[in-house]
């Protein structure tokens, strides 16, 4: 038989994080592994998207996204990243942040070009970069605090650099980059003509008085940034796929062609009812940060107990964990085990390395559960080591 697959999918297979939510169902878990963020949606996003699917706002929209809502995103990306924009043209609705960056890599990487991607990565945004056969340049980023050598960095950068990928807050290691380092990775895209591609679903996740920097915002990148960014993790409704992407309007106009080709367009009940989400009051982030900062901590005090190494984050709601000597073989056995042994489904370190054994001891761990659940699962983890005895 002739080859079935086509080359750019060779070697991929379903993610670490989807097949332990799976294996959680199984057993009735708890879920700290996939970043659901089961927590409920405002009632002021429900009712007005539970409106527009009443008065029959059914059909297709624009192909970039309703007007309401393109001029909310344009608002806010200009007040709170301080990125500035045209509603018209330089914006557009995508099915969720994941669907901006499929859309932004199918538009900028021919196969051979190089994209830089700091690591521990999130594995979408990787499998993404090799479906589109790019040439992949890491950069590694150190534990506890997640600094990365300025000076690789600057090796990393070549004529045949297509764009960096800036995930800030990251997923999975939680780190928030500084301004300065922004600053930096803002010339080495200058000196050497790339592109920055910037995920920014976290933005509003930060902790201890951190502040959140968007590439864009910084002199010079307003031509050579694409922001990607989206509702699914400030508003806790992941499973509605809105995101969204800011660019310059060559790009932009390309980007939403591919989102026509791609989805058409996001769905349309869902885009008028997000734009609800614009009104809430700034106590809304400040109690979402508030909230996941003790959320964070509990789950740092409960894996130091159990005997872990936790890397407390900066941003985002996801936690490395090195479960050091409780005695497991590698990552994948010790998400097996503690998911047989607690039911408490986590996500094993190495599917965030380019060199599996980089997360060969550690674990990913999300604390985006509502309180109760989050309580009883760091309740199963602080009594690990004597289930395992
Ligand atoms: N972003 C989430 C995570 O990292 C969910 C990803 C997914 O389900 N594909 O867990």
């Amino acid at each position: 038989m002739k080859q079935v697959f086509a080359d750019r999918i060779e070697g991929l297979q379903q993610s670490d994080i989807r097949r332990m939510s799976l294996e959680c169902t199984k057993v009735d878990g708890i879920n700290l592994g996939q970043g659901i963020c089961d927590q409920p949606v405002e009632p002021i996003i429900k009712k007005a998207a539970i409106k527009a699917i009443q008065e029959d706002r059914s059909i297709y929209t624009r192909l970039d996204g309703i007007d309401e809502l393109r001029h909310r995103i344009a608002g806010k990306v200009r007040d709170y990243n301080k990125v500035s924009c045209d509603a018209d043209g330089e914006v557009i609705v995508n099915v969720g942040s994941t669907g901006s960056f499929v859309a932004a890599s199918l538009a900028l990487v021919n196969p051979g070009d190089e994209v830089i991607l700091f690591s521990p990565f999130y594995g979408y945004h990787l499998n993404i970069l090799k479906v589109c056969q790019a040439t992949l340049k890491y950069i590694t980023l150190r534990p506890p605090d997640w600094s990365y050598d300025a000076a690789a960095l600057e090796v990393a950068f070549s004529k045949r650099t297509k764009f960096i990928l800036v995930n800030t807050p990251s997923n999975p290691c939680g780190k928030v980059f500084t301004r300065d380092e922004l600053a930096h990775i803002a010339d080495l895209c200058k000196k050497h003509d790339a592109l920055c591609v910037t995920d920014e679903i976290y933005e509003y996740i930060l902790y201890d008085g951190r502040r959140h920097v968007s590439p864009g915002s910084l002199p010079g990148m307003e031509d050579r940034t694409i922001t990607i960014s989206g509702f699914s993790k400030t508003y806790a409704m992941t499973g509605w796929r809105l995101g969204y992407t800011v660019a310059p309007r060559p790009i932009a106009q390309k980007l939403a062609i591919l989102n026509d080709l791609i989805n058409v367009c996001a769905p349309s009940p869902l885009q008028h009812g997000v734009v609800a989400a614009f009104d809430l009051p700034e106590s809304y982030y400040t109690n979402m940060r508030r909230d996941y900062q003790i959320k964070r901590d509990m789950t740092v005090a409960a894996c130091r107990e159990a005997g872990m190494t936790p890397y407390p984050p900066q941003g985002a709601y996801y936690m490395l964990a090195d479960f050091g000597d409780l005695g497991f073989k590698d990552d994948q056995e010790a998400a097996r085990v503690i998911l047989d042994r607690s039911r408490v489904a986590v996500i094993p370190g190495s599917s965030f390395y380019p060199d599996p054994e980089d997360g060969r001891k550690q674990i990913r761990l999300c604390y985006a559960k509502k309180m109760p659940d989050l309580e009883e699962a760091c309740r199963r983890i602080r009594t690990l080591r004597a289930v395992l005895a």
